[in-house]
């Protein structure tokens, strides 16, 4: 089995830094299952690829099980191990890519945390759930997705597809990431034994899923997947997992809330905001509505008022935030026509997500400040690349108006879960790079009373398709 990990980054040779592993040279070590190669089959400035080739041998796998009462079958000596990703790449990965799959690098320290274009190519994967399993574990990680499915036999096409498949993955993406992706998500697709299978295995997939398998929409499937089904085993890492989402998080984010309406108050500046955004929904005469990062649904509440919109799609990260939407829309008690219109689903912004397809207007209020600088790449491509609706309205601080609120410290955000605000300039030009991208155009309002100099406290950009 083969995996190759190319970057275009120049200089791309830089890869070997990240490897810990030379390209100049190729070096072999030596596994419990068999060996693994580590070589270079491409090197130059624009573009380098790094090969990581497992060489398993089956019959030294048999003679670790001969005192096992199953006997031995021939299957045991001819099978799909030698030549499919499995298991043992998350461990040759583990043991061979260790430093880079813990994001560490010597030399390149930097790169290392940086995402950059990487490129993986897994010769060959099984997947008993075909292409569409293979899109499901990995689409919504932010991965280009390309598979080439293999026949059957060759001689005898009618025979149909097998199950293995060639796979490989573009992102641009920091390569721990990556690797770690892979770690868990290769077992996940193999049904076979996990023959490295050890008593830690609920603490790799907590540490290697730290991130982001919590949000992944497959989070169940994988570890279920990833455990080979031991139900206890299962229930433990599925505790571990949601337990990143605390109460106690949860009710520092609450506060924050609080604190952001206070130095905002004075001019109730949300109410603006929301009207502000509804009149464009409105105006737009769309009828299916995304509200994403919709909180505690103070959209929503207002969408639902208005018979226009007839299907309504509220998201957000926060299952604290839903609760409160659920019960402020008091969603249980509405009739069931009503009740038809709306829906809510927890989710993220950075993963991309089938079910925001097909809506033809998206609200994203006060939403993408909440969002890591590095991330707001994977979110522009959720929103504009994938959901595409016709229209966009988005809305974000203007950091221009923070002196005038009194309340607020000098060079403070308005919030503290806010990852940055922006100057009317810095969003323009982001939105108008973001148009270009994808086929948009926007026009810019402002939100509240204008200042001469500073502008209005809360600025809006909508966005229609183009293309
Ligand atoms: N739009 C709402 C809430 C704004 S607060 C309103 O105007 O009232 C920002 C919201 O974004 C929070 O509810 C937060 O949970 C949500 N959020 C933050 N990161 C997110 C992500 N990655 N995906 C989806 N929602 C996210």
């Amino acid at each position: 089995m083969l995996l190759t990990l190319s970057t275009t980054r120049v200089p791309a040779t830089d890869l070997g830094f990240l490897l810990h592993k030379n390209p100049a040279r190729t070096q072999t070590f030596s596994l419990s299952f068999g060996s693994a190669h580590v070589f270079y089959p491409e090197v130059s400035d624009d573009r380098c690829t790094a090969a990581l080739l497992l060489d398993v041998d089956p019959v030294a796998l048999v003679r670790g099980t001969s005192g096992r009462k199953e006997g031995r079958t021939l299957a045991q000596y001819v099978n799909d191990r030698p030549y499919v990703a499995s298991s043992f790449l998350s461990v040759a990965i583990a043991q061979v890519l260790g430093s880079a799959l813990g994001g560490r690098s010597k030399e390149r320290t930097e790169l290392a945390a940086s995402p950059i274009p990487l490129e993986a190519r897994l010769d060959v994967v099984p997947s008993r759930g075909g292409e569409e399993f293979l899109r499901r574990l990995f689409e919504p990680l932010g991965y280009e997705i390309d598979i080439e499915p293999y026949p059957l036999d060759s001689t005898f096409p009618e025979w149909g597809e097998s199950l293995y498949f060639s796979v490989t993955l573009k992102a641009v993406v920091r390569l721990a990431d990556l690797l770690s992706h892979l770690y868990l998500l290769i077992p996940t697709l193999d049904s076979g034994k996990h023959y490295a299978f050890g008593s830690d295995e609920v603490e790799k997939l907590v540490r290697q899923g730290e991130g982001w398998l919590e949000s992944h929409p497959e989070k169940e499937t994988i570890v279920r997947r990833y455990l080979k089904g031991r139900r206890t085993l299962v229930q433990d890492a599925l505790e571990q997992l949601t337990e990143t989402e605390t109460p106690d998080l949860d009710e520092v984010e609450a506060q924050h809330d609080r604190e952001e309406e206070v130095v905002e108050r004075k001019i109730s500046l949300h109410e603006q905001r929301l009207g502000s955004v509804l009149a464009v929904l409105k105006g737009s005469g769309a009828h299916r509505i995304l509200d994403l990062g919709c909180g505690e649904g103070r959209l929503l509440e207002l969408l639902l008022k208005d018979k226009q919109f007839t299907n309504i799609l509220g998201m957000d990260v926060s299952y604290r935030s839903l609760g409160i939407a659920q019960d402020k829309l008091r969603l249980e008690r509405l009739p069931p026509m009503q009740r038809e219109r709306i829906s809510l689903i927890q989710g993220s912004l950075i993963y991309r997500d089938r079910r925001l397809e097909g809506y033809e207007a998206a609200a994203v209020v006060e939403v993408i400040e909440h969002l890591d600088l590095p991330r707001l790449n994977a979110f522009t491509r959720v929103v504009f690349e994938f959901a595409r609706p016709q229209m966009v309205v988005m809305t974000t601080p203007n950091i221009e108006y923070n002196p005038k609120f009194e309340t607020l410290a000098a060079g403070q955000f308005r919030h503290k879960d806010h990852r940055f605000e922006w100057t009317r300039a810095e969003f323009q030009a982001w939105v108008e790079t973001l148009c270009l991208r994808f086929g948009y155009a926007a026009r810019f309002l402002p939100i509240g009373p204008e200042d001469a100099d500073v502008g209005a406290p809360s600025q809006m950009a909508v966005l229609e398709k183009t293309a």
